[in-house]
């Protein structure tokens, strides 16, 4: 019996004629013969994080969450070989088991591998690339169900294309990571003004190993997150401390503001800053993994654009100038991060230096009128959007932004010449599969 989708935001629902669970990359492969065989459409889906519908699928819908096997760990190397169905959690525990840990990661830990580098899911840190990046081998099952290995001396082009994927050029059943040694953070977070946030906006993100904040609109002030790597004696939080700040203040707290806002839209800009003064300074010393990710409970729905570092401050002025003339109360706040360049060819780090401005509005709020005019001022940076998050481009404007557009559709056609992993989604932001 067919059952529904859905994706983790619960703005996007498939029915899939299948939904299967493979526990071995011999099973993904079978599965995508068969499909290959009675003409049928296939796509994985890791958690299901993504706010674009990017996993919807009306053919088979593969979860990989079985397909999860750590096969081999080198702490001496940093590498680590595992089932590209696990979710970064649970790697963050495996890895920090073996000394080991990612180099960076994103805002919360609950993706899987696979889902996260797919749509070059990144974190922020001005040397560090997206999650993508780590990658250093990598089996993929093609569109006729051939397991293809490919790293750095086997097919080392499928690798570098393959890295951000877009669920377009087969399932991912194993990847090689190249992580580093297990590292501390330190966490400072602050209050601070947006004038001086974007006045120094170069000098903190040169001076810190991840320095990122979280902008409210209506809001003079942001909550400023500087995470440096220290060889200092830990100082985690208490129980009680981490629940007032991550549980209480950022997750109940918030979801209150989004809930009176919406009742009463014309106090927006004192709610606003409420919210910001309820956020407090804080510091602790605590293992990478543990800082870097925290729990959402509030759903929302979002768009995140790169464009070229330097183009920050401009745009993020933009942006404020855009949310005060805009009518309509927002309660959720901007984000601003950054990452480095790489040369994965749908990486929306491709050959620059990236800032991120996210955008947010809770769960069942109108998000187009701000949405659109946010992406309009990042058109005018080349902006590319985060595969994974609502945007309104397709592939006729997406092309031109990436310089070795080409080189990913060759390697598509070669994958995958029927289209098999194809989607609403891939037909929109990729085109056809090229003959
Ligand atoms: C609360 C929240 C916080 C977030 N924070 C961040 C953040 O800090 N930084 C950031 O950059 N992004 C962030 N995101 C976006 C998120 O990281 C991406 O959308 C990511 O792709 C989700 O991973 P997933 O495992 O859920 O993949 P899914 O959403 O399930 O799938 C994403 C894509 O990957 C493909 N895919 C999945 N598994 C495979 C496979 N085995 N083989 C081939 N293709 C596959 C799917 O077909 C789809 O195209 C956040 C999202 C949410 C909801």
């Amino acid at each position: 019996m067919s059952r529904t989708y859905r994706n983790w935001a619960g703005n996007q629902v498939c029915l899939p004629a299948e939904i299967l669970t493979p526990s071995t990359p011999d099973e993904v492969a079978a599965i995508v013969a068969r499909a290959a065989e009675h003409g049928q459409r296939v796509k994985a889906v890791g958690a299901g994080h993504s706010f674009t519908s990017a996993a919807m699928t009306d053919g088979v819908l593969l979860s990989l969450d079985k397909v999860k096997a750590v096969e081999s760990i080198d702490s001496a190397t940093g590498r680590i070989t595992v089932g590209a169905g696990m979710r970064l959690t649970e790697l963050n525990k495996v890895l920090d088991g073996a000394g080991l840990a990612m180099p960076n990661l994103g805002d919360i830990a609950y993706q899987s591998i696979a889902g996260a580098t797919a749509t070059a899911t990144h974190g922020t840190g001005a040397d560090l690339g997206n999650l993508a990046t780590t990658i250093v081998g990598m089996e993929i099952v093609d569109g006729r169900g051939q397991r293809i290995w490919c790293d750095e001396t086997e097919r080392p082009e499928f690798l570098r294309v393959a890295s951000v994927g877009v669920g377009a050029l087969g399932i991912i059943t194993r990847v090689t990571l190249q992580c580093m040694p297990a590292f501390d953070l330190r966490a400072t977070e602050s209050i601070e003004s947006l004038d001086d946030l974007l006045e120094s906006f170069g000098d903190d993100v040169a001076a810190n190993d991840h320095f990122e904040f979280f902008w409210m609109p209506g809001a003079r002030r942001c909550q400023v997150k500087r995470n440096n790597r220290t060889a200092d004696p830990r100082e985690p939080e208490s129980r009680m401390t981490y629940f007032r700040n991550k549980i209480l203040t950022e997750n109940i707290a918030a979801g209150l503001v989004v809930k009176v806002g919406a009742r009463f839209p014309s106090a927006a800009p004192r709610i606003g800053e409420l919210a910001g003064s309820s956020v407090k300074p804080r510091e602790l010393v605590d293992k990478s993994y543990k800082i870097f990710a925290s729990p959402r409970w509030i759903r929302f729905y979002e768009m995140e654009y790169g464009i070229p570092r330097e183009a920050f401050p401009e745009a993020m002025s933009r942006v404020r100038d855009l949310v005060a003339g805009i009518g309509e109360p927002i309660f959720f706040p901007v984000e601003a991060r950054v990452s480095a360049a790489d040369d994965i060819p749908l990486s929306t780090g491709y050959g620059r230096d990236s800032a991120w401005i996210a955008v947010h509005v809770h769960k069942g709020g109108s998000y187009e009128t701000y949405f659109q005019g946010v992406e309009k001022i990042m058109n005018d940076y080349e902006g590319r959007p985060h595969w994974g998050k609502l945007h309104f481009q397709d592939h006729t404007t997406l092309a031109s932004r990436y310089p070795e557009w080409d080189a990913f559709q060759a390697v598509r056609a070669e994958l995958d010449p029927a289209g098999r992993f194809a989607n609403a989604y891939t037909d929109r932001v990729l085109g056809p599969v090229r003959s």
